[in-house]
């Protein structure tokens, strides 16, 4: 569903992707593991094409992205569904105009519909009780999973998160990874998930990539990686972070 093929990014001089291959099937759930600095943003920001690749392929369901411009490359995002470390939510509206206004302003719908997924959606993260607040009445974590109700009420083909945890407070991390693993065990999404939730990746995770200095050192099924790491930087950091 995403193919990485010889992905390179950089920054002026500065190589911060370094031939990055990778293949997510569907269905399939991608935890990206790796030291701060190592690329893992910059490289769900270019599947994304919020930044552009230096060289290399990014296929999105076989259709080349690298090179869509304007309307083209707004009728392929449709199809990419993001949620950040910051909940970027708008604060004006409540969590349920959060989850209507791409909706409405991407996928043309009706208020009527998008309302009414957004209820759904909200009440699939545990929110129903809340759709009329807006985020500065909402804990963090309770924005988070607006985030991701948004997200998912767009019926994207492939779901990435940065980080959707690491900016909570450790009890309320517990609701997002639920809300995760829910989806991707009930809700058959494809995910992309760059975490440091090492319990997370064991569980969820079809498979492990870790990278570093902007390279796939490793990847395979979990237990295969955290048990027994082939390469040494990845068992040294596991070590560090356990
Ligand atoms: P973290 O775990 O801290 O989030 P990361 O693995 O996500 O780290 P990236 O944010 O992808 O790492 O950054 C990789 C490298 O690219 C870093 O050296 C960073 O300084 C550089 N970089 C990222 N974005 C930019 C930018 N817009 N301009 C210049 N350099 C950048
Ligand atoms: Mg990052």
């Amino acid at each position: 569903i995403v193919r990485i093929e010889h992905l390179n990014k950089s920054f002026d001089d500065n190589l911060v992707l370094k031939d990055v291959n990778l293949t997510v099937w569907p269905g399939e759930v991608v935890v990206v593991l790796g030291p701060s600095g190592s690329g893992k943003s910059t490289m769900l920001r270019c599947i994304n094409l919020l930044e552009t690749p230096t060289a290399g392929h990014i296929l999105l369901n076989d259709v080349e992205v690298n090179d869509k411009k304007g309307k083209e490359l707004c009728g392929l995002r449709r199809h990419l569904g993001m949620v950040f470390q910051s909940f970027n939510l708008f604060p004006h509206l409540t969590a349920k105009e959060n989850v209507m206004i791409g909706q409405c302003k991407v996928l043309g719908k009706s208020k009527e519909e998008a309302e009414a997924e957004a209820i759904k959606q909200l009440e699939a993260v545990g929110l129903g009780d809340r759709v009329d607040y807006t985020p500065a009445q909402l804990s963090g974590g309770q924005q988070q999973r607006v985030a991701i109700a948004r997200a998912v009420a767009m019926h994207p083909d492939v779901l990435l998160f940065d980080e959707p945890t690491s900016a909570l407070d450790p009890e309320l991390v517990r609701g997002v990874l639920d809300v995760m693993r829910d989806l991707a065990e009930n809700g058959g999404m494809t995910m992309i998930v760059v975490t440091h939730e090492m319990g997370f990746a064991r569980d969820v995770a079809d498979r492990v990539v870790f990278m570093e200095g902007g390279v796939v050192v490793e990847e395979g099924l979990p237990g295969d990686v955290f048990d027994h790491p082939k390469n040494e930087r990845t068992a040294a950091f596991l070590g560090n972070i356990r």
